[in-house]
């Protein structure tokens, strides 16, 4: 089976092996320098601000959308979400749910993020935004450079789920104004399900050093005290932080440049033989991450199950009301050009 999916993706033979390991205790120096170490890199991939932190949350990456939402804002933020399909929507079921004052950006599908719709909320008194800057429900790519110079003139707090964004669209987390960004260790890092990677920056770490979180688990003030010597408060998934070591040290190799152009290098060259094939993409901007393939026929989740069926081939399917309009390939993980051509060749015999 190979997996074209957005998480879990194809793991690279390094990962694998790291897997089959006996785990260590982890209250060690040994261990604490791993995380450090993992701190320093990471931040680095993101272009992080001196003094940037960052927080191993085990959870996945919709816990560390709650958890950063909890942290990130309290009960006198006015927050605005922009809100563009399936996760946008969950930034809104989460403020909901605790009771925070938020208001929404609605963007319909096909619908791009433009700047006048961002103006709109200009001098509206909002004081967070929250987006997920690849929508992975429509492959849509917001700009965040855009959003960040709104948020930067409007004095508001940015807090970013780049879950599928992180190592295959361009990040400058300082440039962009980003306060707080967070991913999740299945996607584009191609690791075991179950870490969470939160980055925040100066002013972020001190609101969440005097907010009033109402969580044990979800407090992030000890993550941070304790991190200070590389350590969690709580027993961490400490198999995948092994795995997240081992492949933050050979990406550090190459920079977050040269990372991010392979998976643009492998998106492009899926996209063009896609047209080729006479079928449809979205107009709006996308990510590297994946792509979103557009059926008019309404034959995309039967497409995809003859796919999976015939051709022990996983796509990513959507669900809900864009189930048999749109299926989705990823990009991310252990894939090569020859395991796109294979996927044309059997798309063109589905088709
Ligand atoms: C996958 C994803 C999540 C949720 O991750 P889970 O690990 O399934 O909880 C959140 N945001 C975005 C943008 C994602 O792509």
């Amino acid at each position: 089976m190979k997996l074209f999916t957005v998480g879990p993706v194809e793991m690279y033979s390094d990962t694998l092996y790291v897997a089959s390991k006996q785990l260590p205790y982890f209250r060690t120096k040994e261990f604490s320098d791993i995380v450090l170490d993992i701190q320093e890199k990471f931040l680095k991939l993101l272009k992080a601000p001196q003094e940037g932190k960052l927080i191993l949350l085990t959870a996945s990456g919709t816990g560390a959308m709650e958890c950063a939402v909890m942290n990130g804002t309290c009960s006198k933020d006015k927050i605005l979400i922009i809100n563009g399909g399936g996760f946008g929507r969950r930034f809104c079921e989460i403020c909901q749910i605790h009771h925070l004052n938020y208001e929404c950006l609605n963007l319909k599908f096909g619908e791009s993020l433009t700047e006048d719709k961002l103006m709109k909320f200009s001098g509206k008194g909002i004081t967070k935004l929250l987006v997920n800057v690849h929508e992975t429900s429509t492959g849509q790519l917001y700009d965040l450079q855009m959003i960040g110079n709104f948020c930067k003139e409007n004095n508001i707090s940015l807090i970013v789920d780049a879950v599928s964004s992180f190592l295959v669209d361009y990040i400058d987390m300082e440039k962009m104004n980003v306060d707080m960004i967070f991913t999740g260790s299945q996607k584009a890092l191609a690791l075991s399900p179950g870490l969470a990677c939160i980055a925040i920056n100066p002013k972020m770490e001190r609101f969440i050093m005097e907010n009033n979180v109402e969580s044990l688990y979800f407090d992030l003030k000890p993550y941070l005290v304790n991190m200070k010597r590389g350590q969690t408060p709580f027993t961490p998934a400490v198999g995948v932080i092994l795995e997240l070591k081992d492949r933050l040290d050979n990406l550090y190799n190459y920079g977050i440049d040269f990372i991010v152009a392979e998976h643009k290098n492998k998106a492009d060259y899926f996209r063009n033989e896609i047209i080729k094939l006479g079928l449809t993409l979205p107009n709006y901007p996308l990510s590297n991450g994946l792509t979103p393939i557009i059926f008019t026929n309404g034959k995309a989740y039967e497409t995809f199950l003859e796919i999976k069926e015939k051709y022990d081939m996983m796509l990513t399917p959507n669900g809900g009301e864009l189930a048999d309009k749109v299926l989705r390939v990823g990009h991310m993980g252990n894939l090569t050009k020859e395991d796109y051509d294979n996927l044309i060749k059997c798309l063109k015999e589905v088709l």
